[in-house]
């Protein structure tokens, strides 16, 4: 059974209620904490209230402006208060804490001006918590990210910090703040937590927010330079670019620009000469280099700050694709990385089932994360996958895949709402977001099983898969069936690795000759 938050946080702007007489407060107070009055608690927080009262009055500190500021001088103060002096150091601390939950107290029933920037958060609290129902974690993580959601609230609070000014680094300020938050519940203190539970707990609600567009998004990338900064704004609206892709092309743009000086000044040559600068200084990234400086180019074009005959000026960059070999190992390194698959742990079991669908059957790391749990037909033994293109084929399961991935449903996949079948082995168990995760899921795997010399990334099963089976003697024809490529031009890549293997798929040249 989860408990509903308990605190309001309703923001008070404007005027504040003027609170009524000290012995009314008091007990008002007491009785929101439902303790018996009369008992040792109540005794303990009437003392410390009524010094805390008597404290503010002697400051002329109001109460409609009370804040965490106050109640830090208020534990500091040489304590010259009538009748309160006698106290002893150790419950300082305890003191303290009590006052805090009073500033709370006063907060929620509108005696003290705060204004959060944000509206009914009790509400959002509450579907927050729905929300965290839906994802069907363990009673332990669900519990811990409402908490800590509350936890942030009430943090906000306290820092009097409005919500359209969270970012990152107010984010790590909580996370790495020394708590005295009041929170509570009514059997006891919210759930402790370490600083990076707290960060994710509260990118999580924070997240959450956005999403329902209850507080703005994250800033957008910005830069110092204004025409950087327009450029970057015209990519993100007229070209729809991620931040991940705004991020790239101002890297590159920044780079290119020391070689080629004011804009109304450029011409063909100097564009040529510069890219085929930059090109030398990192051939692996000339398509692109060439795909920015365009976009660029008409941006300026757009702007009038350059001729439009310019965007012709970037040359095209030729691409060979048999330039290069695949990488590959061999069959008998494909075995030993797969023997060497611990499976003591649920997520050990996650991955040794990936590394046999990467090695069994070829498939890309994208297919993997795509992977529901509906594209398995256990019946006929056969696996849907949808690759890259919205084509859909079906592979048969063999038997070791199969088993493998019965054993992770079995024991090993996190009880979640989830369609996917591979998931995050922490929570929210949620599928894998990219297929970088893979690649890391495949280093992850070498690390455990003492593998060396092999080259990383998930690419490099499929690469071993078509050759292995090429100089099995398997035709280019069914290789390329297997790898679901869509041109036999691509799997004839696999067929270069070695030239014996070449002259036996060579096929004669129709016609006769030319020359
Ligand atoms: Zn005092
Ligand atoms: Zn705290």
């Amino acid at each position: 059974m989860r408990t509903r938050p308990t605190m309001s946080f309703r923001s008070v702007r404007g005027t504040v209620k003027d609170p009524p007489g000290p012995d009314a407060l008091l007990s008002a107070f007491l009785s929101s904490l439902s303790v018996d009055a009369g008992s040792a608690v109540a005794v303990l927080y009437s003392a410390g209230t009524r010094h805390f009262l008597y404290w503010l009055d002697r400051q002329g500190i109001a109460n409609g402006t009370l804040d965490d500021r106050i109640v830090q001088q208020f534990e500091k103060h040489r304590c010259r208060c009538h009748g309160y002096s006698a106290q002893e150091a150790p419950y300082k601390a305890d003191q303290a804490a009590r006052v805090r939950r009073f500033v709370r107290f006063l907060e929620d029933q509108g005696y003290v001006e705060v204004d959060d920037g944000i509206d009914d958060l009790p509400r959002h609290l509450a579907d927050y918590s729905d929300a965290i129902d839906r994802l069907q974690l363990a009673h332990g993580p669900a519990q811990s990210y409402r908490s800590e959601a509350e936890h942030f609230v009430a943090w906000l609070r306290v820092a009097r910090c409005q919500w359209i000014d969270i970012d990152d680094a107010v984010i790590d300020q909580y996370a790495a703040h020394d708590c005295r938050c009041p929170v509570w519940r009514k059997r006891g203190k919210l759930v402790a937590t370490g600083t990076k539970r707290r960060r994710r707990c509260a990118r999580h609600f924070v997240e959450f927010l956005r999403g329902r567009g209850t507080i703005p998004s994250a800033e957008p990338v910005a830069d110092d330079d204004p025409h950087m900064s327009a450029y970057l704004a015209w990519l993100r609206q007229h070209r729809g670019a991620t931040d991940e892709t705004v991020q790239r092309y101002r890297a590159y743009i920044r780079r290119l620009m020391p070689m080629l000086g004011e804009p109304s000044r450029w011409d063909a040559a100097a564009l040529r000469n510069a890219l085929q600068r930059r090109c030398k200084e990192t051939p692996g990234s000339a398509s692109l280099l060439v795909t920015i400086m365009r976009s660029y180019i008409r941006f300026l074009v757009v702007q009038g700050e350059c001729c439009p005959a310019l965007l012709h000026a970037v040359p095209s960059v030729q691409r060979y694709r048999l330039s290069t070999l695949p990488r590959h190992v061999d069959p008998a390194t494909i075995e030993r990385i797969i023997a060497a698959c611990p499976t003591d742990r649920p997520v050990e079991v996650r991955d040794k089932a990936i590394i046999l669908l990467l090695a069994r059957l070829g498939l890309r790391a994208g297919d993997i994360r795509d992977m529901r749990l509906d594209d398995i037909d256990w019946q006929s033994g056969h696996l849907i996958v949808k690759g890259k293109s919205r084509r859909q084929d079906r592979l048969p399961l063999p038997q070791d895949v199969g088993d493998a991935i019965l054993a992770y449903l079995a024991a090993a996949r996190p009880k979640a709402a989830e369609e996917h079948l591979f998931l995050r082995a922490q929570a929210p168990f949620r599928p894998f977001r990219s297929s970088a995760e893979i690649a890391g899921i495949v280093a992850r795997t070498y690390d455990r099983g003492g593998i060396e010399g092999v080259p990383t990334g998930s690419h490099i099963f499929r690469h071993s898969l078509a050759t292995n089976l090429l100089r099995a003697g398997a035709g280019l024809e069914s290789v390329g069936t297997i790898l679901r490529h869509s041109s036999p031009e691509t799997t004839a890549i696999y067929a270069k690795v070695d030239l014996p293997m070449l002259s036996k798929i060579a096929q004669p040249w129709p016609g006769e000759p030319s020359c």
